[in-house]
């Protein structure tokens, strides 16, 4: 019955993917939760240290392109529902290694397809009857669409346009995702989300790296001439809306999730230090001076913006906080867990930054 799903939530040790394992853990005790991820650098079960002995809770360390093992894990579980976050989800490293995101964000999506298609459209459901109320739920990206000039808002019906190696992984498996339902009648929803900011954000991306870089007073590295514009949404935001179309979404819909959020890259910086020269008691104007303009990243998307109208009309979906909330909470977050940052920054990540920024 409804009441006991065994719902499979990939990628549920990163960023986006800790807050809505958190969620569907303490919202929905009946439901059995299979956290299942690889733990790659960006994976960290440090992110779900309060949730891990919940009795609905399992983790499983495991690599969505092993297709034998996707497939074991289906039959055994018959999980009910799936929600599918793990990804490689950095553009800047998928400049560097393309086929890595080929390989996790295609052809895991694709083992994914294939077991819930076997076991949904081909094996009776234990429980007797069909598997109604079975669902695939892609979380995609808003970067799909490509670039918007000066003008202009992402719908869902916007022509998919990917201009990076990430964007354009991440547009073949929404496809996939999608042919599936046409052709084989797979129950699915995909969302189509801007870009995300909160607690445990790896700090490669630019809100947490600029936290940190503040923190260490370290160069604050702003590409080209800042210019580029993002729409920012908080992740518990992103996690709540995931949960709603999850439910309530229509079968094969697709939904753009944001937060009507957007600022220029370099105007969103000036207001990080602003806010954190406050929180550290430093003189104004001290963390600004920090700014450093860095070469370009090649195929850069100039403007990201989306119209989540949908969203907000048939499910009744809107932010619950502001973008000066969720910021200060953000910011709070990291000064308060300086254990998580000195972590996750060490070794591997130190590397990569100098080969990044080279300062
Ligand atoms: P993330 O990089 O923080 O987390 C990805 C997780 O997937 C990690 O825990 C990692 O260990 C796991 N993973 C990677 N490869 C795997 C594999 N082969 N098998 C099993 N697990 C694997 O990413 P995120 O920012 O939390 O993004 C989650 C999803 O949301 C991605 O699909 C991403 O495309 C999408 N998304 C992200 C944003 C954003 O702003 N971060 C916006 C819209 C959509």
């Amino acid at each position: 019955d409804n009441k006991n799903k065994k719902i499979l939530i990939t990628g549920g040790a990163g960023f986006i993917g800790s807050h809505v394992v958190r969620l569907f853990v303490n919202k929905y005790p009946s439901y059995q939760i299979i956290n299942l991820d690889a733990l790659t650098y960006a994976g960290n079960l440090e992110n779900l240290k309060d949730i891990e002995s919940a009795a609905n809770y399992t983790f499983v360390k495991g690599d969505i392109t092993g297709e034998s093992f996707i497939n074991q894990l289906f039959q055994q579980y018959k999980f009910d529902g799936v929600i599918h976050l793990a990804a490689e989800s950095h553009v800047d490293r998928s400049i560097e290694d393309p086929l890595a995101f080929v390989k996790t964000n295609v052809i895991g999506t694709m083992n994914l397809l294939n077991a819930a298609k076997k076991l949904w459209l081909h094996t009776p459901h234990p429980n007797g009857g069909g598997w109604e109320g079975a669902r695939f739920y892609h979380v995609s990206t808003d970067e799909v669409y490509g670039s918007l000039g000066e003008d202009g808002l992402f719908t869902e019906t916007t022509s998919y346009d990917p201009n990076s190696p990430y964007s354009a992984s991440k547009a073949s498996s929404d496809h996939f995702v999608r042919a599936y339902g046409e052709t084989y009648g797979l129950p699915y929803v995909i969302s189509n989300c801007s870009n995300n900011y909160g607690p445990n954000h790896f700090p490669e991306k630019l809100i947490p790296l600029f936290i940190n870089n503040i923190i260490q007073k370290k160069p604050l590295p702003v590409y080209g001439d800042g210019n580029y514009t993002r729409d920012w949404l908080y992740v518990i935001d992103h996690a709540r809306a995931i949960d709603l179309a999850f439910h309530e979404g229509g079968n094969q819909e697709t939904y753009n999730i944001g937060g009507f959020n957007e600022w220029k890259n370099i105007d969103l910086v000036k207001l990080l230090c602003k806010l954190m020269d406050e929180k550290l008691g430093r003189s104004e104007g001290e963390s600004e001076a920090l700014i450093t303009y860095v070469k370009d990243r090649p195929g850069h998307d100039l403007r990201y913006a989306i119209d989540a109208s949908k969203i907000n009309k048939e499910l009744g979906w809107e932010p619950s906080v502001t973008f000066e909330e969720g910021l200060a909470k953000t910011i709070d977050w990291y000064l308060n867990n300086s254990d998580w940052l000195a972590q996750v920054t060490s070794g591997e990540y130190q590397r990569y930054y100098d080969k990044q920024y080279g300062c």
